[in-house]
């Protein structure tokens, strides 16, 4: 492919890249060139475009790049990206949006993720926008609208046709800027830091390996799973997610979620039981597969139940479950003031961490402790209690220990009064939800 219109070479850092003014890589020598410019700059934006309905690993399709001077869009079929690995293990910060899968797709395609990261998604969310995409961030911080892409276009095509290539690079036209001026406002709100430190939580995150024995806990079914149950569903899902990654195929394709549930109830000790597990093919699966499986089931049968591996919001949580859900009304109340996303703030799997576990967990380090940690510390403690102000808006106070009594109703010793109460009961009955 060699369509590419020259880019602008200035060296303005107010300057924004046309979204028309794309170079297209498709050498050694291109890449080359384009590394060398890269290397030079302090910051640059990527996004990716793959597909992965038909692998297990996400297959790189199109890399796309924008810098103070210009935007690429890097043809990974054409030439082997790996070079691509200097930047991005350069010191420039890597500017993308919602950058999980994409930092998988990067490491995969040239074995490094961004040294330093700043994720445009996770950053709105510290001014109170909760999760935007893409194009509504661009509308709601610099009013202008992003081409609609089809979310069904095929980015492996070759020639992609114009369209796919102007809505590529609009992907990334708008990223550095974003950048900017979301940097401005966190500072102004004293919030850079804490978005900054989530930015890197989540690319050490992205470098976590998968664990094969927690994959059943991604099952539809994980939670109604008991005792043996687990055990099998965790050994038949461990292998099916080995021999997915060693085929390249999706989970799905070497095992459905449905056959697996399924085994998991009732266990089948040969392969004649196999072949009556509903939605399971055993002729293709193969006869290797099918004794491997069949191994696995077998093992799980006999592994021990401190060998299961528990998703870390199962262990107890029904003991939690009321202070979770007074937390979390506290939670949405206190995202609104601070204009925080309140799953940035803390998730229902935090919060069950936190009152399981306390003092461990995310919400009682760094500034998550000031913010939600104390506080709900204070309510686990009994200290503090929630309360209904006027217009509906929940509040944290002091809490007095004064028993609330309903009219009418004989007062309860409070917990700190040591001697049963003597006062006589008040004739009169009056509705209980009467208040004074
Ligand atoms: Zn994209």
């Amino acid at each position: 492919m060699t369509s590419a219109t020259p880019a602008r070479a200035q060296r303005d850092p107010a300057h924004v890249p046309d979204v028309d003014t794309y170079r297209i890589v498709d050498s050694a020598e291109t890449l080359d060139d384009l590394v060398g410019e890269l290397l030079a700059e302090p910051a640059y934006a990527i996004d990716t475009e793959f597909h992965r309905e038909r692998t297990y690993f996400p297959r790189l399709a199109l890399l796309q790049v924008a810098w103070s001077g210009g935007i690429a869009l890097v043809d990974p079929f054409a030439v082997d990206i790996a070079p691509f690995g200097r930047v991005l293990q350069g010191d420039a910060l890597a500017v993308l949006h919602a950058a999980d899968q994409d930092l998988e797709v990067l490491d995969r395609a040239c074995g490094a993720v961004p040294t330093r990261l700043f994720d445009t998604q996770l950053a709105a969310g510290f001014i109170g926008l909760s999760t935007p995409s893409l194009s509504s961030l661009v509308d709601r911080m610099l009013s202008r609208r992003l081409e609609k892409g089809d979310q069904l276009t095929d980015w492996t095509r070759r020639p992609l046709t114009e369209a796919q290539r102007r809505y590529a690079a609009g992907d990334v036209l708008y990223l550095l800027e974003l950048h900017g001026l979301l940097t401005d406002r966190l500072a102004a709100l004293g919030r850079l830091a804490w978005a900054e430190e989530e930015c890197a939580i989540l690319l050490r995150r992205s470098r976590l390996p998968v664990v094969p024995e927690e994959a059943w806990w991604r099952l539809k079914h994980a939670r109604q799973l008991h005792g043996r149950e687990r055990a099998v569903a965790q050994n038949v899902a461990a292998w099916r997610e080995r021999r997915a990654q060693m085929l390249d195929q999706p989970t799905r394709f070497v095992l459905s979620d449905l056959a697996l549930v399924s085994i998991a109830h009732r266990p089948p000790a040969t392969r004649a039981e196999l072949e009556q597990v509903r939605n399971l093919d055993a002729r293709q699966l193969g006869n290797v597969a099918v004794s491997e499986l069949l191994g696995a089931i077998a093992d799980g049968l006999a592994l021990p139940a401190s060998a299961v591996h528990m998703p870390p919001v199962q262990r107890g949580e029904g003991v939690v479950r009321p202070a979770v859900a007074l937390a979390t009304a506290w939670l949405g109340e206190r995202a609104r003031q601070l204009e925080i996303d309140s799953a940035i703030l803390a998730t229902r799997a935090d919060l069950t961490a936190f009152f399981q576990e306390r003092p461990k967990g995310r919400l009682v380090s760094s500034w998550r402790n000031d913010l939600v940690g104390e506080p709900l510390r204070r309510l686990a403690a009994g200290d503090a209690s929630l309360a209904l102000e006027g217009g509906g808006t929940l509040v944290l106070e002091e809490r007095s220990r004064r028993p609330y009594v309903a009219h009418g109703e004989p007062p309860q010793p409070s917990p700190s009064e040591a001697e049963p109460s003597t006062t006589e009961p008040s004739p009169r009955r009056a509705p209980a939800l009467e208040l004074d």
